[in-house]
């Protein structure tokens, strides 16, 4: 089953905008659509991914969104061309992604409590969904991905500082790593 692999940061191409999606039943469309769900099955831990953080040529815009319920029995969401229509309230939570050291790296990000998003699912239909707590969360984080935002972005200048320092102390890590 093919998977693709994630760009990770500071990889210029994490802020490419995605290129919205005219047709969803394309042979092409279908097949990333099909690799990206692989793709979020494969990866721990992973709670969503943009086509924006893969290794795609031209990443088109699709989003594809574990059910948030352990429980459920639900498939994930994939979200096509999803837009957010309606937000209010405010929340500060912590994040974390997939494309910045996932295991190393988290900060705390302001965001909507809740959201409506309108999208379309991958059988071309429309989609109204209202999200609130970890589900708005974890949609506002993706549609920034498709519009080349990192929740990196959201924090504030010291702590992007701090941050960024880390992550330079993590790069020289792993290249003595190699060196050896
Ligand atoms: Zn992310």
């Amino acid at each position: 089953m093919p998977t693709i692999p994630l760009l990770q940061y500071p990889n210029p191409r994490l802020r490419n905008k995605a290129k919205p999606v005219s047709s969803v039943h394309a042979p092409e469309i279908q097949k990333i659509i099909y690799d990206m769900l692989e793709t979020l099955a494969q990866t721990e831990n992973c709670a969503a991914l943009a086509a924006t953080q893969l290794d795609l040529l031209n990443p088109p815009a699709i989003t594809v969104i574990n059910n948030p319920d352990p429980n459920s029995s639900l498939a994930p969401l994939c979200l096509i061309n999803p837009q957010i229509v309606e937000a209010s309230g405010e929340c500060t939570d912590v994040e974390g992604c997939m494309s910045v050291y996932p295991d190393q790296i988290k900060g705390k990000v302001k965001r909507a409590q809740k959201i409506k998003v309108k999208a379309l699912n991958q059988k071309g239909q429309l989609l109204e969904i209202e999200a609130e707590d970890f589900l708005a969360r974890c949609l506002q984080h993706e549609i920034d991905h498709l519009q080349g935002i990192i929740y990196l972005d959201h924090l504030s200048p010291l702590k992007r500082k701090l941050v960024e320092k880390k992550i330079s102390h993590l790069k020289n890590l792993a290249k003595k790593k190699v060196d050896i």
